[in-house]
């Protein structure tokens, strides 16, 4: 993730942005960390397909599956998984509830 999806991620979370899981936006002014990066990108009312490769690209998110979970709770089981940068995105917000700022401050330019 680049800087501008820092700031973006950084921004929502001095706004009190409300946090959801599960899905990018609830509808009511609730979003996921992808629905903030998608916001900002004013791209999360468009189609799936086209809102994630506007996402990617802006952010530069990478979609190489070389990406592994930080959480020691996610390797309990096995070997960890390998994803894209956005699926750990989604990942963190969702399964860990890792909150808008701990996700840029982990997942920033120089990682
Ligand atoms: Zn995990």
């Amino acid at each position: 993730m680049n800087q501008r999806g820092r700031d973006a991620l950084v921004a929502a979370a001095l706004a009190g942005q409300r946090q959801i899981v599960g899905t990018m936006s609830d509808g009511h002014g609730g979003l996921c960390a992808m629905g903030v990066l998608a916001a900002a990108a004013r791209v999360l009312d468009a189609k799936t397909g086209h809102r994630f490769a506007v996402v990617a690209t802006l952010y530069d998110l990478n979609d190489a599956l070389i990406y592994e979970c930080a959480e020691a709770a996610c390797r309990r089981w096995g070997p960890p998984v390998k994803m894209s940068e956005a699926d750990l995105v989604v990942h963190l917000n969702d399964h860990h509830r890792w909150d808008f700022l701990t996700i840029a401050r982990k997942l920033g330019p120089e990682v």
